[in-house]
């Protein structure tokens, strides 16, 4: 088996993983391997429950998506397996790109057949026999890994058209992006994947109704569609009594920044940031913890005893995001961290709609007044970046523009940067 990161927190320290089990255990570029290890079974229970029996247990589960939106997985794949019109087609998101976010990564190159057995679950439950899988560029050992699942998956009967003898055809294609944040966002990678420009389109129709080219699609994120076969193989009832009754079943936190051991960490939902960070080791004084990546926001060192929940980073007035812990000590200049943070918005902006374009410019340029004019009345420039962060937020199309202002916010509202 290879090793995946050298991570040390992939040893359970605290509970057994879920998902994470495989990881360095079990060979990724063997198949029977993975079926040595529990590959397969998922797939199994699925055949016998049929379609709606495993959107119910799905949806019994309480699994909710882990790309940072976390919308209802039953409620989509329900309303994709109603529409009238077909094909209906399965996307994975796999184009991981929200800054301090590498947990899909860890994923796919280290269990590569969890996700092609996931994606074949999805597919049959909703009604789809064509999966694309939208991968980061970034990431070709990734590619290496999931191409040579596939093809293995191809040639074992377990893709295309008699998937495991039960007269179902399925088959994925990979596609790879090409560097654009803005082509994570769902609807923007549909363009991607139809050939045109990666903008996004306005929501509603959602894609459940209106996808791929024009078409009902499901679209979840790697981790997502992973969880759905600890769910298959334990029960929905067994999965949704891990973690808290409003946020079920194991979640992975990518953790970085100041601390002794930065990776991805499994825990039940419910267990507290400062729970997770005295199991990174928290290097130096820590000022500051941005949740939920650049989208996300700051939190203070006295604020650790926030639940990684949904509703317990609801509650403190944050977002737990796609799982981004990111720890800075006192030596990291916060005006600086935040000029890069605006830069990275406005550089990854599309273009499309005027708040975001415009605003992430103005958003900038006022950081840069602020850094630059040291000792300066920062007042009037606060007031700007207010404004113009309330109409990014108010108009934009998109989740980019509608959350380009957050993690500034919250420097400036919760950490009192700039005073
Ligand atoms: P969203 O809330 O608009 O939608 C979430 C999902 O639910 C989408 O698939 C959407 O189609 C579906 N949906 C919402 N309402 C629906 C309805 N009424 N009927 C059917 N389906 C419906 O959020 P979004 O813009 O897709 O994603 C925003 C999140 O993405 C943020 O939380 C951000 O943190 C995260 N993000 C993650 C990464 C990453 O690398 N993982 C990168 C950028 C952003
Ligand atoms: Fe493009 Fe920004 Fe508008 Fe989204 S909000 S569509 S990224 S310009």
């Amino acid at each position: 088996a290879a090793p995946q990161t050298g991570n040390p927190a992939l040893t359970p320290t605290t509970t057994p993983l879920t998902l994470l089990r495989r990881i360095g255990t079990t060979d990724p570029t063997s198949l029977d391997d993975y079926r040595a290890h529990g590959g397969y079974t998922a797939l199994r229970r699925a055949f016998a429950l049929g379609p709606a029996g495993v959107i119910r247990e799905v949806t019994d589960a309480g699994l909710v998506g882990r790309g940072g939106a976390a919308f209802p997985t039953g409620r989509k794949w329900q309303a994709t397996a109603a529409q009238p019109d077909h094909p209906h087609y399965l996307v994975c998101n796999a184009d991981e790109s929200e800054p301090g976010t590498f947990k899909d990564r860890v994923l796919m190159e280290g269990d590569p057949y969890a996700l092609v057995e996931a994606m074949t679950i999805a597919a049959y439950a909703t009604g789809a026999h064509q999966g694309h899988l939208y991968l980061r560029g970034e990431y070709p050992r990734a590619l290496a890994r999931l191409t040579h699942a596939v093809r293995q998956a191809r040639t074992r009967g377990l893709l295309g058209d008699d998937v495991l003898g039960q007269g179902y055809a399925f088959d994925i294609e990979i596609r790879r992006g090409a560097g654009a944040y803005i082509c994570g966002e769902e609807t923007a990678l549909f363009n991607s994947i139809e050939g045109h420009r990666g903008e996004p389109r306005s929501k509603p129709p959602f894609p459940v109704e209106k996808g791929l080219f024009g078409k009902p699609t499901v679209e979840n994120n790697v981790e997502t569609l992973v969880n759905v076969l600890p769910i298959l193989t334990m029960g929905a009832e067994a999965y949704a009594a891990i973690g808290t009754p409003a946020s079920t079943g194991p979640k992975l936190f990518c953790v970085s920044g100041t601390v002794a051991r930065p990776g991805v960490y499994e825990l039940p939902f419910g267990a507290t940031l400062g729970e997770l960070l005295a199991l990174a080791g928290v290097r130096g004084d820590l000022r500051a913890v941005l949740l939920g990546g650049a989208a996300g926001g700051f939190v203070r060192p006295d604020e650790l005893d926030i639940p990684l929940t949904f509703e317990g980073t609801r509650e403190a007035g944050t977002t737990l995001g796609s799982g981004v812990v990111m720890a800075f000590d006192d030596t990291v200049p916060l005006p600086r961290l935040l000029l890069r943070i605006a830069e990275f918005f406005r550089d990854e902006s599309c273009g499309q709609c005027v708040p975001c374009r415009v605003g992430t410019v103005r958003q900038e340029e006022a950081l840069h007044r602020i850094v630059d004019r040291t000792g300066a009345d920062a007042a009037p420039d606060i007031a700007l970046l207010r404004e113009v962060g309330r109409a990014m937020r108010d108009a934009s199309i998109c989740g980019l523009g509608q959350t380009a202002w957050n993690a500034v916010e919250s420097a400036i509202d919760r950490l009192g940067a700039y005073r």
